[in-house]
């Protein structure tokens, strides 16, 4: 077992904890937000025919060379047929946005540029050029062509591709079932009174819609008292979840028992305490195959160590490509007070300046029970373990809190 490892260490060792979730199918209604588990390939050219992309006239360009001109209507094209006639010289056929192009033609010339004739013809006023308003077949996606990549998180307009290829269904990462355990004997559940020396448990649901943001299926919320007895009780019951969460009961207090009884039971303990503010007794060990994490119980410290340590752990097993959310550079707005030693992830609030440049501050004091600053919060900025007090205008990593 590690203890007082740096940052870096503790995501590197449990990184190498994760290993990839199987893959289950599912439909394109439920499969935004899911992560890839298969290569998409097409399997058509995307259009699959040549068509047309105005509504108009399809014709042989090279019989509106002088102009005004007449021809006859030899068809009606409407989208979702097919052209039964090739359009021979002297005459165009009628076709609507999207409706396949016909043999013999070489341009579509668009209802705008023309003028009703007589019965069964129109006159044209405007001629196009050789292949104007025609969409070659092939001309966004070619047959064969590799689409996406396994561990891409799907969005929208993804599903609008995949529906397009015939892809309805797609293999994706089952999500991690991850169970959430509040302990502390203070803790009442949200809906109740508050009695003498109690608190609303807010890490059990804060915890349980994080997971949910990172991809993963959060288990109800449970809470368990200070006693071995009640937290064995409970890890007992949610030892079907992939991943265990604790909130609470990690640090060096009488009553914390967490480490304890995992112990116990024959938890492989990896690491205890990370050189990081919030966060420092963050606990993480394998207990029966499932990946235990012990993290602090104050609520800026739990949230922030999910950020930090569980997301990517679940990006990772859900094969996804980016396990970390990008940093970028910004300057310090103001002096910020920091010891050297520790890691720290303040919670700040970062904006362009009318440069262009980034800019950040924090959200005010930053003790780690004080929650208002962190739903205040657009970004997190790391402040290293070697920096000092760092002075406004020194160069920080910011990350987005986009959720
Ligand atoms: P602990 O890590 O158990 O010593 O808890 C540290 C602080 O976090 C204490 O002030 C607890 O009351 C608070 N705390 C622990 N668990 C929760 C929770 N689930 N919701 C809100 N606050 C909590
Ligand atoms: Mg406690």
């Amino acid at each position: 077992m590690k203890e007082f490892i740096s940052v870096v260490e503790a995501r590197s060792i449990i990184l190498g904890q994760m290993t990839p979730m199987p893959a289950e199918r599912v439909a394109w209604a439920d499969a935004v937000g899911r992560t890839l588990a298969e290569a998409i390939r097409s399997r058509d050219d995307i259009p699959p025919f040549d068509n047309s992309a105005m509504d108009g006239y399809a014709v042989r360009s090279a019989d509106l060379q002088s102009l005004p001109v007449s021809l006859p209507i030899i068809e009606d094209i409407p989208a979702g047929t097919f052209p039964q006639k090739t359009v021979e010289p002297g005459a165009c056929s009628r076709i609507m946005t999207g409706a396949p192009f016909p043999e013999g033609a070489d341009a579509v010339v668009p209802v705008e540029w023309t003028e009703a004739g007589e019965a069964g013809r129109v006159q044209f006023n405007r001629a196009p050029e050789p292949g104007e308003h025609v969409r070659a077949a092939g001309q966004d996606v070619r047959n064969g062509e590799r689409v996406f990549e396994p561990g891409q998180v799907i969005t929208p307009p993804m599903v609008g591709m995949l529906t397009t290829l015939g892809y309805p269904t797609v293999e994706v990462a089952q999500r991690p079932r991850v169970a959430v355990i509040s302990t502390g004997d203070e803790l009442v559940d949200p809906s109740e009174a508050l009695g003498p020396g109690k608190i609303r448990d807010s890490n059990g649901p804060a915890l349980a819609a994080q997971v949910v943001s990172a991809g993963g299926e959060a288990l109800p919320p449970i809470r368990a008292s200070d006693t071995p007895e009640s937290i064995r009780a409970i890890v007992e019951a949610a030892l079907d979840a992939d991943v265990l969460l604790f909130s609470g009961g990690v640090s060096v207090g009488s009553y914390d028992f967490v480490k304890q009884v995992l112990d116990e039971m024959g938890m492989e303990l990896l690491f205890w305490k990370v050189r990081q503010r919030p966060g420092k007794p963050l606990a993480f060990g394998l207990l029966q195959g499932r990946r235990v994490f012990g993290l602090p119980g104050n609520p800026v410290s739990s949230a922030i160590c999910f950020e930090q340590y569980v997301r990517p752990a679940l990006a990772k097993m859900l094969g996804r490509r980016a396990l970390l959310r990008p940093r970028y550079n910004a300057r310090l707005d103001a002096p910020t007070p920091k010891k050297a030693g520790l890691h720290y992830f303040a919670r700040g609030r970062a904006s362009f300046d009318e440069a262009g440049c980034l800019r950040v501050r924090d959200t005010g004091p930053q003790a780690s029970n004080l929650y208002s600053s962190m739903v205040k919060a657009n970004c997190l900025f790391h402040l290293p373990e070697a920096l000092e007090d760092p002075p406004a205008g020194t160069v920080v990593q910011v990350e987005w809190l986009e959720w």
